[in-house]
């Protein structure tokens, strides 16, 4: 049903309910949300008609048998009148839904789980969603081939999110666009650990389970949502200023990893010189086994490392993200550059500061290189879903940010890319915020070229 076909029966039974007197308590006056938010990249991800401010996840875990018992309690705010509302969900049994406490009607179809609610929801209105669910929570694939969602690991389970795994073990807005804080409580058989984003605030054991209480106090882009279940050490210290710093390493993986986890304070304190103030109330590193993830993942506040990945470098970049995904999070998977190519750009400058290459330098070599790679496609404009983790975004993408510098100086640069952070922190944003942004900082510059060839063109750039 196109929405003008539904605006004249909405508008003539609001001028009905106005006219008779009649209280306005929900009604018939709203439409469905809709299934996604239109991601150019990822289309199904995330709902359209609400935002969600709070998760409050319980879940139940048992390595053995695989088996996960969740409850979602979330809440949000309608952004308009609304007669149901999709949430993302892949795989899991659904057992009950209800909203603001009442038994709401739902289905599934693929990954959308659209909920009925008995009364409509007005625009503005906060609402609390529970979802109860379990079963076998899935492993993705994503477009690359990579794999994200729950893993199994050699002694329990990781959640990974990037970019839509996060809906293989909750339900939710699965889209970086809503950021929301999160209470994550998991309980596993007693004698492992569950650890999560930001802090924990309780653990008790009863029954032979053990429970953990994490609570993450600055919103959080879905994607970026973690769990790890299995045996770990656990080491506690401060950064900077007092900056809780926790550390989950596989107890295989400990005497190894020791060395370069120890330099976390300081390179938390080297990127606040270089960023700013660091944005959450905890830091820290979960480090499992090779194998059981490929990649390395920002996951908020405690990125995931797994050991076989975990270098100084790697360390960099993935805390570095802390500021830029975590905290300034792209609005659409297009805007993934401002991750990658600030994270990659972070490595560049850690190396020119402490006796290897200047940033400079590593941008000459790359360009006249053999890497036919990096100009594949312009890093604001992926070729498909399957390539927004390609060289373009992290290479080039931190090509542009050199560029930026080549043309401002260091002064500006560094108030450029410290104001970035400041201007959204905690919020969202695109590459023509970003672009805008500079362009206002560096008055009298003309970064046309720049945008045009780096950002935005096809091929090799002309000049370096
Ligand atoms: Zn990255």
């Amino acid at each position: 049903m196109s929405r003008s076909a539904r605006l004249v029966p909405a508008v003539a039974t609001l001028l009905a309910l106005a006219l008779t007197g009649t209280a306005c308590d929900g009604g018939v006056h709203g439409t469905p949300g809709g299934s996604g938010v239109r991601d150019p990249y990822f289309p199904k991800a995330g709902n359209g008609g609400y935002d969600v401010t709070h998760y409050a996840l319980t879940l139940d875990y048992t390595p053995d048998t695989r088996h996960l018992t969740g409850k979602a309690v979330i809440t949000a705010r309608a952004t308009k009148d609304l007669s149901a509302f999709d949430l993302d969900l892949a795989g899991l049994d659904v057992d009950s839904v209800t909203v603001e406490g009442r038994s709401a009607r739902w289905n599934r179809a693929g990954q959308e789980l659209t909920v009925r609610p008995h009364d409509d929801l007005d625009q503005g209105e906060t609402f609390s969603v529970t979802v109860r669910y379990a079963g076998r929570p899935k492993t993705l694939t994503d477009p690359d081939g990579s794999e994200e969602g729950w893993l199994r690991t050699a002694d329990g389970a990781l959640a990974l999110g990037e970019p839509v795994g996060a809906m293989a073990w909750f339900p939710g807005n699965n889209h970086p666009s809503d950021k929301a804080t999160y209470d994550i409580t998991v309980t596993v058989p007693k004698g492992l650990q569950a650890v999560s984003n930001g802090e924990l605030t309780g653990r008790r054991t009863k029954g032979g389970r053990t429970t953990y209480a994490w609570h993450c106090a600055q919103p959080m882009a879905s994607y970026l949502a973690t769990v790890a279940i299995g045996h770990y050490d656990i080491t506690r210290t401060t950064g900077p200023h007092g900056l809780p710093v926790l550390t989950a390493v596989d107890p295989t993986q400990a005497e190894d990893s020791a060395k370069v986890l120890a330099k976390i304070p300081e390179i938390i304190d080297w990127e606040e010189t270089n960023f700013g103030p660091y944005p959450f109330s905890s830091t820290g590193a979960i480090v499992d086994r090779p194998g059981d993830a490929g990649y390395a993942l920002e996951t908020q506040t405690r990125p995931v490392l797994p050991a076989d990945q975990l270098d100084t470098s790697t360390l960099v970049h993935e805390l570095a993200h802390q500021w830029y995904g975590d905290s300034v999070t792209p609005k659409s998977w297009r805007d993934m550059w401002l991750n990658e190519g600030f994270a990659t750009y972070a490595e560049w400058l850690y190396k020119e500061d402490f006796g290897g290459k200047s940033a400079q330098q590593t941008f000459t070599d790359l360009y006249k290189g053999d890497h036919e790679e990096i100009w594949a496609f312009p890093p604001a404009r992926p070729s498909s879903a399957a390539h927004i983790s390609d060289s373009p975004v992290y290479q080039r993408g931190a090509m542009v940010l050199q560029k930026i510098r080549q043309k401002v100086g260091d002064d500006t640069f560094y108030d450029i890319i410290q104001g970035w952070a400041a201007a959204h922190r905690y919020g969202t944003a695109d590459t023509a915020d970003f672009t805008a942004y500079v362009e206002k900082k560096a008055p009298g510059k003309d970064f046309r070229e720049i945008w045009k060839d780096w950002l935005y063109g096809d091929g090799k750039p002309d000049h370096p």
